[in-house]
């Protein structure tokens, strides 16, 4: 992205009538950009600020190779949220995530040292950590890698469309994120001190009757856009590149005139419009419906399928059962939610 587009973004969505705008800068991979980008895009939130409008916050999604000095400076100098990329163990992470073809399995080994050195030098960071079919019976193995390093992490299945729009690898199985959950959770609720996982907390809290906090567990696909970097709006980064679900372009349209458009409005209607099934579930509450982006079938004038339906509520009856059958680790479970009581 470059500077202008950058400085247009933060422009743009500061001038909505909003208490607070959170800049998410991922990729593609943010830190193989020039950090005068988002230098340059802090310094435009500060000066709007100044002139009245809603505070922002930044936060970077990164692969966790590319910490070079100057990304390292500008971390040092602003609150920036780091967020890394982490899919557990060696054997998993380098699987999906090699760097380059030279390099194929390096990958690891260089995010585990990049960590070291974010935490030697006081840069706290989470870890986003990718659950594809390859983990389904290794809940336990990579439950005992972020407890061992002390990892905050937020769990993400994984699903990929094939062009026919059939899901397609490495992307998790129903079945298997149901059994990898159920087990993650299993030793996740028994630890003295469980590590940060935002997907169990918002499960856990459903179950217990606390609003979920994360967009999947809310139906709130409509806080989130997600611009491409010449500058094209989409609704959230999961449909980033589908045509049909382009809602115009910040270079040429202010995002009102983009937001109060009816082709925005059909798009966001058809996010939003919850599968019948979902309408009837006893677990809406705590499940909202799902992510929109991983439906199966869904256009403009379908609503679709969630995929991981019967995952979710596999889970969350797991979930359920286990928290009637061990009333005393109720209080390890208000532990574990941390601020969220
Ligand atoms: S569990 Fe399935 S039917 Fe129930 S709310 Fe979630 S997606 Fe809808
Ligand atoms: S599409 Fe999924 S990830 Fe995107 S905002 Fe909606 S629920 Fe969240």
């Amino acid at each position: 992205m470059t500077i202008e587009t950058a400085s247009i973004v933060c422009e743009q969505f500061l001038s909505l009538p909003v208490k607070r705008v959170d800049f998410n800068w991922h990729g593609g991979e943010p830190l193989l950009s020039d950090p005068a980008v988002l230098r340059n895009a802090i310094q435009t939130q500060q000066r709007l600020l100044t002139e009245g409008s809603a505070p922002a916050i930044n936060k970077i999604q990164t692969n966790g190779t590319h910490f070079s000095d100057e990304w390292l400076t500008l971390l040092c100098e602003y609150p920036i949220d780091i967020g890394i990329s982490l899919d557990g163990p060696a054997r998993f992470h380098n699987r999906h995530r090699s760097v380059t073809d030279e390099r194929p399995t390096s990958c690891h080994d260089e995010v585990m040292a990049n960590m070291a050195k974010l935490r030697k030098i006081g840069l706290p960071f989470g870890t986003l950590l990718v659950i594809t079919e390859d983990m389904a019976f290794a809940a336990k193995e990579i439950f005992d890698f972020v407890n061992d390093e002390q990892l905050s992490v937020d769990l993400l299945p994984c699903f990929f469309h094939g062009t026919l729009g059939n899901v397609v690898p490495p992307s998790i199985h129903p079945h298997s994120l149901s059994r990898f959950m159920q087990e993650y959770f299993d030793e996740w609720i028994r630890h003295p001190d469980p590590p940060t996982c935002r997907i169990l907390e918002d499960m856990l809290g459903g179950v217990l009757g606390i609003k979920p906090r994360t967009c999947a567990f809310r139906n709130h696909c409509h806080e989130f856009y997600s611009v491409d970097t010449d500058g094209r709006l989409y609704p959230c980064d999961l449909f980033l590149g589908q045509q049909d679900m382009c809602l115009g372009n910040l270079h040429s349209e202010s995002l009102h005139s983009i937001l109060s458009s009816p082709h925005t409005a059909a798009i966001r209607s058809s996010i939003a419009t919850l599968p019948d099934d979902c309408n009837e579930c006893d677990w809406l509450f705590a499940c909202g419906g799902g992510c929109s982006a991983h439906r199966i079938g869904q256009t403009l004038d379908s609503v679709g399928r969630y995929y991981f339906c019967g995952a979710r509520k596999s889970i969350f009856k797991h979930i359920e059962a286990f928290m009637l059958s061990n009333a005393s680790l109720f209080s390890t479970a208000k532990a574990a939610m941390r601020g969220m009581l």
